[in-house]
């Protein structure tokens, strides 16, 4: 069996080894999820909902102790990381409430009563990558262990730990075997067979586009259901109207937290003419006063990137371009780069166009409202976007004029565990989240009785 050695991204020392499944394990544990299966469909609506409670409670006690993993494994800020396990704790709690509200409808119809069902659709595989680790995972299995999946979930090679102790969580408060299983391994071997398996009816995967169109195209020959959460590059549209020491003051936050690897980063910074000079004279000093720091200083805002590749990867497209302008990092082994800033000189540049996933945000000038509507467009990427006015039609206009799936208005905030998140275009297929989200994991059936 083969092993994959943690790395902590904030030092580049080793943490631990983590064996790697085989594909005979991940039938195995795919085989066991589908006896689990009805078991876990048919318990009472109440009483799913009750174990689903007592994980959120489990994982309530585990706050701190999932926080310091993710700091380690993932170098997440300390206030970040006890977030993101806030968010599992309570997006258990909010899908909890879901089993006894799976309605179905009845319809009318002559000669006799229809009437829909939701029903679960199996086993579920959850594909996760490695910039959010603990609420990705919680996204995909809360909603789907809620509609009465059994779940397999596959977290990133790079970033396994908080998923694997999630999963004793899970046991410990009293979920039974099989129901909930982490299976740590390769991408292209445990991914790749939760796309394959037939037992797996659907795959709910976040990551790279690149990687996403091919679970696409595998889900394809099983008829297999894929929801995709992929890239973006997002605008935040900053209009000269606009509290401008307010967006000055938010952007790098937007881009630069989790050192830019988000999909959701506001990486195009897109300042109406006008105030274009005055919003970068404002931007510079926000930028370098970014606290990045160990991450587990409690102070930290921004800590290293995951691994030595992802900044190579990142470096490379600042080896394309002239820098205006850096914050600061520590020195050291870890991955780090300093939060960076480039005025964009054209829209046909790679930092303009690639999602860079780090801490790099490029700006540029537009001229009116419609130019900026085309200039954020102009992507084949559609996740979210911020609008920075204080004109409320023109927000509306621009909220409902950018093709993305999550608008923010003198805001950021782009994700809610009760409303709901997806891409447009190239970002992705499917939402997640909010009161829908369990639906998606179960097949509507219409039965029709008749009265005769
Ligand atoms: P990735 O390759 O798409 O990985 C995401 C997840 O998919 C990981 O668990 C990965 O496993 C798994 N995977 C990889 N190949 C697979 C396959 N053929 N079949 C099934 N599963 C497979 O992403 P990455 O390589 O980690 O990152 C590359 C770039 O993707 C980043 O630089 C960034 O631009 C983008 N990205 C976007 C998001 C997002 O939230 N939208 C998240 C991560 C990355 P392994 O862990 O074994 O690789
Ligand atoms: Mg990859």
């Amino acid at each position: 069996m083969s092993t994959y050695t943690v790395i902590n991204p904030s030092t580049a020392e080793p943490v631990t080894e983590v064996a790697l499944a085989t594909v005979e394990q991940t039938d195995a544990l795919i085989e066991r999820a589908q006896e689990a299966f009805p078991a876990w469909r048919d318990l009472a609506p109440g009483a799913r909902a009750t174990l689903l409670r007592r994980f959120a409670a489990v994982v309530d006690d585990h706050i701190d102790e999932l926080a310091e993993l993710e700091v380690r494994n993932a170098g997440h800020t300390w206030s970040n990381a006890t977030w993101e396990a806030g968010n599992v704790r309570d997006v258990l709690n909010y899908y909890s409430a879901a089993p006894e509200r799976l309605f179905g409808r009845q319809i009318p119809v002559a000669g006799g009563v229809n009437l829909t069902f939701h029903e679960p659709l199996g086993v579920v595989g959850v594909i996760v990558p490695w910039n959010f680790p603990m609420p990705i995972a919680g996204w995909g299995f809360a909603p789907a262990l809620a509609a009465g999946n059994c779940v397999v979930l596959k977290p990133a090679e790079l970033t396994p730990l908080t998923a694997i102790r999630i999963a004793e969580l899970a046991l410990e408060a009293g979920l039974p075997e099989g129901v909930f299983t982490v299976i740590p391994g390769k991408g292209s071997v445990v991914g790749e067979r939760f796309v394959t398996h037939p037992l797996v009816r659907k795959i709910c995967f976040t990551g790279s586009t690149e990687v996403g169109k091919q679970i696409m195209a595998g889900c394809a020959d099983q008829v297999k259901r894929c929801t995709l959460e992929l890239g973006g590059k997002s605008a935040n549209v900053v209009f000269a109207d606009a509290d401008l020491a307010k967006a000055a003051a938010t952007a790098p936050y937007a881009v630069f937290d989790n050192a830019g690897q988000d999909c959701c980063a506001r990486s195009r910074i897109l300042v109406e003419r006008s105030a274009y000079d005055e919003f970068l004279g404002l931007l510079e000093p926000a930028v370098k006063g970014m606290k990045v720091l160990d991450p587990g200083d409690r102070s930290s805002e921004m800590g290293p990137l995951i691994s030595a590749r992802q900044r190579e990867t990142v470096q490379g497209f600042l080896d394309e371009v002239d820098v205006a302008y850096t914050g600061s990092a520590p020195a050291g082994d870890g991955f780090w780069l300093p939060p960076t800033v480039v005025l964009a000189e054209s829209p046909d540049e790679r930092i303009w166009r690639e999602e860079v996933f780090g801490p790099v945000v490029a700006v540029m000038p537009f001229d009116d409202e419609q130019d900026a509507i085309d200039k954020a467009n102009d992507t084949e990427y559609g996740l979210s976007g911020s609008v920075f006015t204080r004109d409320l039609g023109r927000a509306l206009r621009v909220s409902r004029g950018v093709a993305a799936g999550n608008l923010s208005v003198n805001s950021h905030a782009s994700v809610r565990y009760w409303t709901p998140f997806g891409g447009y275009k190239q970002s992705g297929l499917g939402r997640e989240l909010g009161p829908d989200a369990p639906q998606a994991f179960t097949e509507e059936k219409n039965v029709f009785i008749s009265d005769e």
